[in-house]
């Protein structure tokens, strides 16, 4: 649904192409930057909390809410509208964006929606690209005209696809998170590998981790700086973790 309390209409892009222009000229201009449920992944957050310079406790503070009902397993994370009657994005302003180019993926990619499924071992997510078309969006009626293949290349939409569809293959797991009692603790540690990256850091440095697990030492270096390869590794050890993968190895 949308802010009105109307259901948002999702198209199938018919014949590869659409038309669409958003700029700083059209009416609606800042208008979709509202009330929305806009779901923040792991790179989302790390991407905005780096732009603000701020840490990973600070931005969850400030700008995010934990959601629990918009997954049946996991606790998802959404950016918090400022709480006035007009329920403004925290980053919008009157001449747009204010963190446009670290913008999260769901802003990049509008007005596509994708839908991505990882199947069995391929490396690449299955997807399928669909419109979202908002009745206050005015972009539509413009005569730019994309495929979607040019829209992914011009709004940087890859890069974030391929972290998401990594983080994807966790929340989408079918595999058990074993014994009822050891849920809370998993759900605990999803929500740190995933969401608090600087604690997901300090986990492992300021932990034994390094002398229960194989890490070769250039990797261990790169990730005491390395915010992506970081991220990387946390995937794998939720995977780990939680489902019992062997994506690392314990000492012997
Ligand atoms: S409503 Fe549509 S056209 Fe208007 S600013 Fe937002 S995305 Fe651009
Ligand atoms: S992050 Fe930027 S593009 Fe996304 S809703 Fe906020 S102001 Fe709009």
């Amino acid at each position: 649904m949308n802010e009105l309390g109307k259901q948002t209409p999702f198209k199938p892009i018919t014949g590869q192409t659409f038309k669409f222009r958003c700029h700083k000229e059209i009416t609606c201009f800042t208008k979709c930057c509202a009330n929305l449920n806009l779901v923040l992944t792991p790179y989302d957050i790390l991407r905005l909390k780096n732009r603000l310079d701020i840490s990973s406790d600070e931005f969850l503070d400030r700008y995010a809410e934990t959601n629990i009902d918009k997954h049946p397993r996991f606790p998802m994370m959404t950016l918090k509208m400022n709480q006035d009657q007009n329920g403004r994005c925290p980053f919008v302003s009157t001449t747009g964006c204010d963190i446009y180019e670290d913008r999260p993926g769901a802003c990049r990619i509008y007005p596509l929606g994708r839908a991505a499924m990882k199947v069995n071992k391929e490396k690449d997510a299955r997807e399928k690209y669909f419109i979202v078309q908002e009745e206050h969006c005015l972009g539509f009626e413009e005569d730019r005209i994309w495929s979607v293949k040019e829209w992914v290349a011009s709004e940087g939409v890859s890069g974030y696809n391929a972290i998401n569809d990594r983080w994807l293959e966790i929340i989408s797991s079918p595999k058990s998170l074993g014994k009822k009692e050891e849920i809370p603790r998993k759900i605990q540690m999803f929500s740190m590998a995933s969401y608090n990256l600087d604690k997901f850091r300090a986990f492992l440095f300021q932990s034994r981790f390094f002398s229960l697990f194989e890490v070769p030492q250039d990797l261990k270096e790169k990730l005491r700086s390395d915010d992506v390869a970081l991220m990387l590794f946390s995937f794998d050890w939720l995977k780990f973790s939680l489902f019992g993968e062997k994506t690392l190895q314990m000492k012997s």
